[in-house]
Order: structure tokens, then C-alpha cells, then sequence
């Protein structure tokens, strides 16, 4: 297995910290760091301003980066890339932007262990239109029950929005064959995948899927925070409504003070100044995942969980833990020590331990409804991990028996 960490500048002074916490923002790289910093210290200007030689270089870091993103998830156009503040920009700017399609009684269907990012704008959306939340019934491995969902469509379904993976059960969507029943049904109904979980870890090809929409933030990316990204069919893009109005977006504003028009896709959708640092962190981002390969990626950290699940058995560790999904093909373990908080687990983890986890509900507030508990302790994996800070973490949860005594 390959040894990742000389990449990450986390551990150039704290090597001894364990850091599985992937799935809530991956570590970021030194590359992407120092993206950031070279523009911020020798250039610093505003996107906008192509009039003078560093503003024009500045727009060809978004532009180059746009391109880069293009490729990175097979999108048609470079122009149906909208670089956002992250996740849940997007699917509020998709959510808002669709407020004139929406209808009353239409219905928008999700499942119930979307985080908030994909529940929250929905459900604003529905209410405030009088349109409808279904939920998408799950199979037993907490995937998506296509069976169940072709019953579910209707000609009131307007939109299908769900995790690729989703950051708590891990379960892997295949969304290209959920896509196909869909459409299959009806070819108008939107597909719109939050791609979070999914992003850093295993290929996303929206023209092979098929999907209308996708979501996701690059700091899940070993990239950097504050950016994010809209991807969008042409067409269907380019009937939202802006989210946000300003500057960089508008082309013209007459004299009566209510007509206006704007400028064509992206700017449209991209008012006001980008986070242009960040935007050039995402272009190392991305070429260090084309440089390792998607493949080699999502090998690197099923391994480790197929690893941790041996552990796990040979040790026993079912005694005394509750593991909700050993099976799920995402780097995400999700599990409880039988009758004890999952706080005083993390906080236990990092104590004693240096292991960096999070407990809670992690941003799934309807997760009960699905594996009975509303709260459990969340390990995730990335590249920057190995099989040694396996061993060292199936050591620390043989220790939490101790909570039983
Ligand atoms: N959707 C999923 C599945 C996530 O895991 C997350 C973050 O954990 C989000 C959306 C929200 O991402 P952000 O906070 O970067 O907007």
C-alpha cells in the first residue's frame, strides 16, 4: 500500500494524529495551499479586472480551472461548470433557481438519509410553493430501492435529488441506472446528485449518468474551502434564476429601473467576486487526483476498509460496538459502543488515542428512521491513511470496553 502522507502538510509537525475525518472535509494538500498563497501573495486581483495584465491572469486561473473541472466529471461544455461556495450553495442556488418550474402539488422526491444540504432547500422549496416531499424507499443495504421508486414516480414528479454516497451509512448509489429508471419514466423529471461523498473518491461521469444535475464542494477533494461547484445540462441550466444578483453577471440595466438582461452562462449564475484563491487550489486539487487516478483511489480506501472489517471480526469487536455498515462500498465506518454516548467515545479517541473522528448526528437529521438510532460515531478514510492507523484505531475500540464497566 502506498504511503500518501508526505502530500498533506497536517503531518509534517503532529505525524502522530490519526485522521478520519475525511467524509466532514479531507486534509488539504501542499500543492493546493501553496496555489493559494502564490496568488494571494503575487497577484491578487480581481477576476473582473481583465483590463490590466494581472486581472486577466486571474480570469485565466477560472477559466483554466473550469476546463479542468469540465474534464474532471465528462461535462459537455466548460459553460455548464458554476463554481459555487460549496455544497450547500449549489443545491440552494438549484433549489431557488427552479422556483418558476416548480408548480404546486409537484413533488420532489429525496431519501431520508440525505444530509441537510439536500433536505433543507427541498423542503423550503415545497413549502414555499405548495409542492410536495416524498420520500424514496431503500433496500436493505441502504441503497436506493429501484423497484420501489418506478411505483413511486408519477406524472407530479418533477424532481429526484440524492446522494451518490451518502456521508453517514456510506451506501453507493448507482446512479447511472437510477438515472435510467427515471428516465426511462419520464425523460422532464430532474436529476439532481449531491456528489459530496462521492466526488474524491470514485469516478462521477454526468454524460455517462445521465443526470441533470450535480453538486459538491472541492475541500472533499483534498482541495480548498469556499469553492464549490454546480454542474448543470446546458438547457436546464440556463432557465434558473440566479441566486445571487451583482456584478460580473449583468449586462445591461435600462433607465425605468426593471428591465434588465444578464450575461450568458456561467457569469449569469456567478455574481459578484469569485473566491478566486481558492479556484486556484482547486486546479492542483484536481490534477492530483488525475495524477494518483480515481481507481487507484477508491482501491487505496476500500482496502482499508475491507482491513478494518477483518479487524473487527477477529477481535471481536461486535461484543461490545455496533456497526450499522461494514458492507457499504464507501470508506465510511458508522457505529456505536453499545450504551455509551458517542461523544465520550470521540472525545476518548482523542484523548488517549490522537484519533480524530466525529459523533452525532452528522448532518442526517432523519437517519433514525433508517438504522434506528439518531446519533453514531462517523470514522472515514482517505488517501492520506494507511493500515497501521487501522490497527492502532481496532486497538483504541477494543479499549472502549472500558465504558462498560
Ligand atoms: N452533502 C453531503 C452528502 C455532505 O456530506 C456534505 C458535507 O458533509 C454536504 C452536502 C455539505 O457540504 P458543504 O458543507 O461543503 O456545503
Amino acid at each position: 500500500m502506498k504511503n500518501f502522507k508526505k502530500y498533506f502538510p497536517f503531518y509534517d509537525k503532529q505525524s502522530n494524529l490519526i485522521y478520519f475525518d475525511s467524509s466532514a472535509t479531507s486534509l488539504k494538500l501542499k500543492k493546493v495551499i501553496e496555489a493559494e498563497m502564490k496568488f494571494l501573495n503575487e497577484n491578487g486581483s480581481n477576476p473582473h479586472a481583465v483590463d490590466y495584465k494581472k486581472g486577466f491572469e486571474a480570469f485565466e486561473i477560472i477559466k483554466n480551472a473550469r476546463q479542468l473541472t469540465q474534464e474532471f466529471i465528462n461535462a459537455k461544455k466548460a459553460n455548464e461548470i458554476i463554481f459555487t461556495s460549496g455544497t450547500t450553495h449549489s443545491i440552494n442556488l438549484l433549489a431557488n433557481g427552479l422556483k418558476k418550474i416548480i408548480k404546486k402539488d409537484d413533488e420532489i422526491l429525496v431519501t431520508e438519509l440525505e444530509h441537510s444540504a439536500n433536505l433543507l432547500p427541498w423542503i423550503a422549496l415545497a413549502n414555499s410553493i405548495g409542492a410536495k416531499i416524498k420520500k424514496i424507499k431503500l433496500n436493505e443495504d441502504f441503497t436506493i430501492d429501484q423497484e420501489a421508486l418506478k411505483l413511486q414516480l408519477s406524472d407530479k414528479t418533477k424532481i429526484v435529488s440524492f446522494a451518490s454516497v451518502y456521508n453517514t451509512v456510506g451506501a453507493k448509489n448507482d446512479v447511472k441506472l437510477i438515472t435510467k429508471v427515471i428516465k426511462e419514466f419520464n425523460n422532464n423529471i430532474i436529476v439532481h446528485v449531491d456528489a459530496a461523498q462521492s466526488i474524491g473518491h470514485t469516478k462521477n461521469d454526468v454524460t455517462d449518468s445521465n443526470i441533470d444535475f450535480m453538486s459538491w464542494s472541492f475541500h472533499k477533494m483534498y482541495g480548498p474551502f469556499g469553492v464549490g461547484c454546480l454542474y448543470g445540462k446546458y438547457e436546464l441550466l440556463n432557465q434558473l434564476e440566479p441566486l445571487f444578483y451583482g456584478g460580473g453577471m449583468s449586462l445591461k440595466i435600462e433607465e425605468n429601473l426593471i428591465d434588465y438582461s444578464l450575461s450568458s452562462l456561467p457569469e449569469k449564475l456567478e455574481g459578484g467576486t469569485p473566491n478566486i484563491s481558492a479556484i486556484a487550489g482547486v486546479i492542483e486539487s484536481i490534477k492530483f487526483i488525475n495524477s494518483i487516478g480515481l481507481d487507484q483511489i477508491e482501491e487505496h480506501e476500500l482496502t482499508l476498509k475491507d482491513y478494518f472489517k477483518i479487524k473487527v471480526k477477529e477481535n471481536n469487536l461486535n461484543d461490545h460496538i455496533t456497526f450499522y455498515n461494514l458492507d457499504t462500498k464507501s470508506p465510511i465506518i458508522l457505529f456505536n459502543v453499545k450504551g455509551v454516548n458517542p461523544q465520550d467515545i470521540t472525545n476518548f479517541l482523542d484523548e488517549k488515542y490522537n484519533i480524530l473522528v466525529r459523533g452525532g448526528a452528522n448532518c442526517a437529521r432523519r437517519i433514525e428512521g433508517v438504522i434506528g438510532t439518531k446519533i453514531a460515531i462517523r470514522a472515514s478514510f482517505g488517501i492520506n491513511n494507511n493500515k497501521a492507523e487501522i490497527d492502532q484505531f481496532i486497538e483504541a475500540l477494543k479499549n472502549t470496553n472500558s465504558f462498560l464497566d
